[in-house]
């Protein structure tokens, strides 16, 4: 069927790409006419082990012909495993389950909220962001988002929202009042442009929420569970937030979040304050465990790390002398190339040959291989995005 004789069923809220994949192995997706594809999109930073990886399919597999869905009005064990699990590689004590990066997010957010007025009784409701920041599309997390053009016919906002420029510690002591509850941030932004965050300002707003009273809210939703050579973003700056939003990775596309925060947060989320009927089934906390298990055993994060360096180097070299590219950077296999120029040009000629990237705003070509990628593989994108890349604009 071509564009127009297609009827019209879907809302159009996405500029989809006409191009539909059936199969999907590792690295590689398969469209309906056979044509196969070397995939450094992962869903975007979501199949971070490849697709059908053959642990977590297991896991769901055996999960599936046991049991599905209870109700978090009883105790879930597979629950309790993976928020085990999750504490130990991170600096968290509680974990909140539920089954998008925008529901994390709103999580903390009321928690954050929650914790001053119910908790510490400061009446403080409010939530210092930054500009460029993407945080979800639920009306709270918008609102937290530094961007305009996600909130445009959205109004009314919530209120209690204050925006920043990010990497600028002097511009957000002055946005600080006794107002504020919580600073939350990204410590690479990835949709704003793959714009990792300077070692002194996380460690200044570090140093700012201590000293004030105020939660440390991070946004790992994107750069989580490995992305960045590390299990989180923040474990790069030497600090301990008190909480910490996932979703993307974690799953390995079976949908699900999570809200990671220290104990002292556990008060004020007793029973009746935060709940989400979905949120940590036995199958999706199962999937979760084994993305977790197969890292740990596949010592991903190392992988990441080094594959992550030596792509951006590779990068460097090959471009960072070309007049019309600004920067190219990034973390682990969360890497950005910024041109003087739109980029929506390159990523379908590149998906014409057979590669899937993707942007970060306008400008920024965005590659994020899978953590299995093979070095034939990494050469193959690199051929590719050579032929499409070739001169200068
Ligand atoms: C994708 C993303 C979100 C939103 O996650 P959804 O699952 O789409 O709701 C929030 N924050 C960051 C940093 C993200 O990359």
């Amino acid at each position: 069927m071509t564009e127009t004789t297609k009827q019209q069923v879907l809302f159009p809220t996405y500029a989809r790409t006409p191009v539909a994949f059936v199969k999907g192995e590792g690295s590689r997706l398969w469209d309906e006419q056979g044509k196969a594809y070397l995939d450094f999109v992962s869903g975007l930073a979501v199949t971070n082990l490849g697709h059908c990886h053959p642990a977590v399919k297991a896991a769901l597999h055996e999960q599936v012909d046991q049991l599905w869905h209870v109700s978090n009005l009883y105790q879930v064990p597979q629950q309790e495993k993976l928020a085990q699990k999750l504490i130990e590689i991170s600096d968290a004590d509680r974990v909140f389950f539920c089954n998008s990066g925008a529901e994390a997010n709103e999580a903390a957010i009321k928690l954050a909220r929650k914790y001053h007025q119910n908790v510490l009784q400061t009446g403080r409701n409010e939530i210092v962001t930054f500009e460029q920041s993407f945080h979800g599309r639920t009306l709270a997390t918008l609102t937290a988002t530094g961007q305009d053009k996600v909130k445009d016919g959205f109004h009314p906002l919530p209120a209690g929202f204050v925006y920043s420029p990010y990497n600028d510690l002097d511009a957000l002591a002055s946005k600080i009042s006794d107002r504020t509850c919580a600073i939350m941030l990204e410590m690479v932004q990835g949709e704003g442009g793959v714009n990792p965050a300077e070692p002194s300002f996380v460690q200044g707003v570090a140093e700012l929420c201590r000293e004030h009273g105020i939660l440390m809210i991070v946004d790992e939703i994107q750069t989580g569970i490995g992305r960045t050579g590390k299990w989180f973003a923040y474990q790069h700056y030497g600090i301990e937030p008190d909480i910490v939003t996932v979703a993307k990775g974690l799953g390995n596309g079976f949908p699900i979040g999570a809200m990671l925060g220290k104990a002292h947060l556990a008060e004020a989320f007793g029973p009746g304050s935060h709940a989400t009927t979905f949120g940590g089934t036995p199958i999706a906390s199962s999937v979760g465990l084994a993305v977790l298990e197969t890292m740990d055993q596949q010592q991903l994060i190392d992988r990441v790390a080094d594959l992550g360096s030596r792509l951006l180097s590779r990068l460097q070299e090959r471009y960072g002398g070309r007049k019309d590219v600004l920067e190219i950077r990034g973390k682990g296999l969360l890497i950005g190339i910024q041109f003087d120029h739109a980029v929506a040009d390159y990523i379908q000629q590149a998906r014409e040959k057979g590669l899937l990237v993707v942007q970060a705003g306008p400008n920024v070509l965005r590659l994020l291989p899978n953590f299995l990628v093979t070095e034939t593989e990494l050469d193959e994108a690199m051929t590719i995005l050579e032929q499409v890349l070739g001169t200068e604009k």
